[in-house]
């Protein structure tokens, strides 16, 4: 059985390919440029001398077509996964070339070519994210995967919020996609939060993180700091269950269809202190206000319609995330 998976090479989707490869599936994985794939190939074929994994080079997801050659020459390809997406801040361009154009063009682009050239694909799945969910609302809320983000694009004026945004129209163009064109196969998408979680390969801990991340790694860089204890703030999965949630997304037909809203628990910067000072207590980082944290007002979120139709699941827990996070984070830069 053939995966393929755009954004091969992304903190994400490594893991999925790792979980994939784990299960036995055929994966291919397409990057933006093969030198991005080469250490990939490598680790990955030490790590399963039998596993079946090859890299295509897709260099501009935007334009209409560029999946079209990768789907002509798999035709074996049975379910699509579309991690694709601008997903870390700092990127030197205006906000609608950065962020927008990437993540919908990119998810329409994928999902015409699954419909032109690769009538025996069942399923697809699109890594959305929380922030497609996300309402920035000032009063208590519980979450659920019916919400929508009430941003629009008028409204962006910086990073976070053109990320935020990029991530609904994408999710939102898919499901009028399948609504309109009525492809041969179903889509879900996934709405992960805040990722957390080692990568892979420990070489990748060297790199620039992903921004999720990012929030634990500035903690530890900043070990005189009095800020953090109420912000930053949010909901947490750790990238392994993502990974797993994607193939399940694959594997469990309940799950067809369906916004796959996700999450572990929500946090503070005070929860992430309080973790790292249990753990690495010789680190000497800041202390923050321990007593004051409550990461039970951050907001609510209700997933049990999500987690039945998985099958149920257990998460892992934020204190193993962060914990693994930064030892490996450590191991690499220290
Ligand atoms: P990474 O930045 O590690 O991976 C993103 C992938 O998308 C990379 O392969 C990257 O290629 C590719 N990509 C980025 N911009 C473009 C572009 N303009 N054109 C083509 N490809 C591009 O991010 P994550 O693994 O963290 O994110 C993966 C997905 O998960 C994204 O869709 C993201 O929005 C979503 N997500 C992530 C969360 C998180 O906390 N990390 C939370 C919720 C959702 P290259 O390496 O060449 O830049």
């Amino acid at each position: 059985m053939s995966v393929l998976i755009s954004g091969a090479n992304g903190f994400i989707a490594t893991h999925i390919v790792d979980t994939l490869l784990e299960a036995g599936y055929s994966v291919i994985g397409t990057v933006r440029s093969a030198t991005k794939a080469e250490p990939l190939r490598r680790d990955f074929l030490k790590k399963y001398p039998t596993g079946k994994l090859t890299f295509e080079v897709v260099e501009d997801i935007t334009v209409e077509g560029a999946f079209d050659g990768v789907l002509q020459n798999y035709q074996d390809v049975k379910y699509v996964l579309h991690t694709a997406s601008p997903a870390t801040l700092g990127l030197d361009k205006p906000l609608k070339e950065a962020y927008l154009d990437p993540a919908l063009a990119g998810t329409l682009s994928i999902l015409k070519s699954i419909k032109e050239h690769a009538p025996q694909v069942t399923n697809v799945v699109i890594t959305s994210s929380f922030a497609a969910i996300f309402g920035f609302n000032k009063e208590f809320v519980t979450y659920t995967n019916k919400h929508w983000s009430p941003l629009e694009w008028d409204h962006v004026d910086n990073e976070v919020l053109a990320y935020c945004a990029s991530k609904k129209y994408a999710e939102k163009a898919a499901w009028e996609f399948v609504e309109q064109e009525k492809p041969n196969f179903k889509i879900s998408t996934i709405c992960p939060p805040y990722v957390f979680g080692p990568q892979v390969f420990d070489w990748m801990a060297a790199r620039k993180l992903n921004t999720s991340n990012e929030l634990i790694t500035n903690l530890i860089k900043a070990p005189q700091t009095t800020e953090f204890v109420e912000k930053p703030s949010g909901l947490f999965v750790d990238v392994r269950d993502v990974a797993k949630i994607h193939r399940l997304a694959l594997e469990k037909e309940a799950s067809y269809g369906t916004r796959l809203f996700i999450g572990c628990q929500t946090f503070t910067g005070q929860t992430l202190l309080n973790i790292l000072n249990k753990n690495f207590p010789d680190k000497k980082l800041a202390v923050g206000a321990p007593e004051k944290d409550d990461p039970s007002k951050v907001f609510g979120f209700d997933i049990d319609n999500v987690i039945e139709s998985l099958g149920g699941y257990e998460f892992i827990p934020l204190e193993r995330s962060v914990v693994d996070t930064v030892s490996q984070y450590w191991k690499m830069t220290d």
